[in-house]
């Protein structure tokens, strides 16, 4: 049976998989909602978005995702404070993203509502499913995929955008140690590592695998042409603190434009914390580490929101960072997430 909400014809699944998802115990996006929005792009033009029961969807085996990896999607989460209201955090600016991606690959844009709209229909119609647990919370995906037909090589006739939901706990358990990489890069100059396209995230698997099998759990991304800088933290942007001073890489061709980054950046200012947006070397923060000016390191994420990092591997030298009592990862982490929460008063306007 289907029935209209904002203007979005929803079908309903028959059944209910909320019973058997255990809430105390829940990993990083496993376990998947009910519902999923789902959106196609034909004749020209995108159509009206549905909500639909979340189930496995076929495709030609000639659909160009396959083969050209015209994909791209984002990543968000929904909270849901004392009252019950749904709640999310900055989420004009994922839908932005969205679009910088899709025309990098040469995707259409997605209007603004066909995106908004469904999202706010889907949490309504899978409410339930927002955890009220501290530090969980209802991870978002949106995604964009080429289903047009055909092997050659040019941009899809035919898209389909999705949005599915997990209920998921807290991403990263504890401090990472983590490699700072000098020989491969995850993106480039005129590339796509501003965008979030599914190709970005192929190419660091192997890199970081190398790098587990050495004891870390991450890859520090340094810049592709001289490996001087530092640039990113796994799939994080990366913060580094020398005394008192918190320095993060401009955004460029190469480093993605993170919500999380930018909040930081205005919530440390309003702190009083100096902050600095310049390019780090990976010199001055192994000499910073040696004469013991270098405070902390934390990439910054929706996923994880701030994940601390405890020491880093740097041409077969190991660096460990001190065990500070109060960092400005954790008082950050917590201005952000009690912002995101309700918790907190939000000056802002991020708080949506
Ligand atoms: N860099 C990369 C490569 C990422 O994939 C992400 C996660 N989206 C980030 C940084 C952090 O961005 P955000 O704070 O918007 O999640």
């Amino acid at each position: 049976m289907s029935t209209i909400v904002n203007d979005i014809e929803v079908i309903k699944a028959n059944h209910t998989k909320i019973h058997d998802i255990d809430f105390n115990n829940l990993k990083f996006g496993h376990v998947f909602s009910d519902h999923m929005l789902e959106c196609d792009y034909k004749d020209g033009k995108w159509h009206t978005p549905k909500v639909v029961p979340y189930a496995p969807i076929s495709l030609d085996p000639s659909a160009k995702i396959f083969h050209y990896g015209q994909s791209i999607f984002e990543g968000m989460k929904a909270y849901k404070d004392e009252d019950d209201n749904i709640l999310l955090f900055r989420p004009l600016d994922n839908f932005k993203r969205l679009n910088i991606s899709a025309k990098r690959l040469a995707i259409p844009e997605l209007p603004e509502a066909f995106f908004m709209d469904g999202l706010k229909t889907l949490l309504k119609v899978d409410s339930d499913w927002i955890p009220k647990k501290e530090g969980s919370s209802l991870y978002i995906r949106p995604f964009i995929f080429a289903t047009g037909k055909g092997f050659h090589a040019s941009p899809a006739d035919e898209y389909k955008f999705i949005i599915s939901t997990a209920p998921s706990g807290a991403y990263f358990a504890g401090k990472v140690k983590v490699l700072i990489e000098e020989k491969y890069s995850r993106s480039a100059n005129g590339g796509v590592g501003f965008a979030k396209a599914g190709g970005n995230y192929a190419g660091q698997f192997y890199p970081t695998q190398l790098a587990v099998k050495k004891g870390y759990q991450q890859v520090i991304w340094t810049d592709d042409n001289t490996h001087e800088y530092i640039e990113e933290a796994g799939a994080m942007n990366i913060f580094v603190r020398i005394n008192d001073t918190l320095i993060t890489g401009p955004t460029s061709d190469r480093i993605l434009d993170g919500i999380t980054r930018k909040s930081i950046i205005e919530l440390a200012k309003t702190e009083g914390i100096p902050v600095e947006v310049r390019k780090i070397t990976v010199s001055e923060v192994v000499e910073a580490a040696k004469n013991g000016t270098l405070k902390e390191m934390f990439g910054a994420g929706t996923a994880a929101v701030i994940s601390p990092i405890a020491g880093f591997g740097y041409k077969n030298e190991d660096f460990d960072l001190p065990e500070l009592e109060n960092t400005f990862a954790s008082s950050l982490k917590k201005r952000i997430t009690d912002i995101q929460t309700n918790k907190a008063e939000d000056p802002f306007g991020w708080r949506y």
